[in-house]
């Protein structure tokens, strides 16, 4: 199984790791994959309404959400200002106010 990405140059799938490095045998392109994902534009999320959300945007969210630890729920039509897209399942990190720093998926939001 091969769960690295495709040269970024070339697209070839046929990318090894040496070290902390990716290496493509077809166009000889080396990086690392940790610095690529800063630059990379393939982190998107996509709010409930099919928008494309991009770091700095305010949403709301359009269901109430279940915060582990937290005393009280996330309530539906909660404002999340100047969110950050980051990769994973829950793929928007944010700030909320009485709730501090946490991550939201971007299917429970909605552009404003
Ligand atoms: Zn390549």
């Amino acid at each position: 199984m091969n769960t690295l990405p495709n040269c970024p140059k070339c697209n070839s799938e046929y990318v090894y790791e040496d070290g902390t490095l990716l290496i493509c045998p077809e166009c000889a392109h080396e990086w690392n994959p940790a610095e690529a994902q800063e630059v990379e534009e393939g982190v998107v999320a996509i709010d409930a309404n099919g928008n494309k959300l991009a770091d700095g945007d305010t949403v709301t969210l359009i269901k109430d959400l279940k915060v582990k630890g937290a005393p009280k729920d996330l309530k539906q039509g909660t404002r999340v200002k100047n969110i950050r897209i980051v990769e994973g399942d829950h793929n928007i990190d944010c700030k909320i106010d009485g709730f501090g720093a946490m991550k939201l998926k971007s299917e429970f939001v909605k552009k404003i």
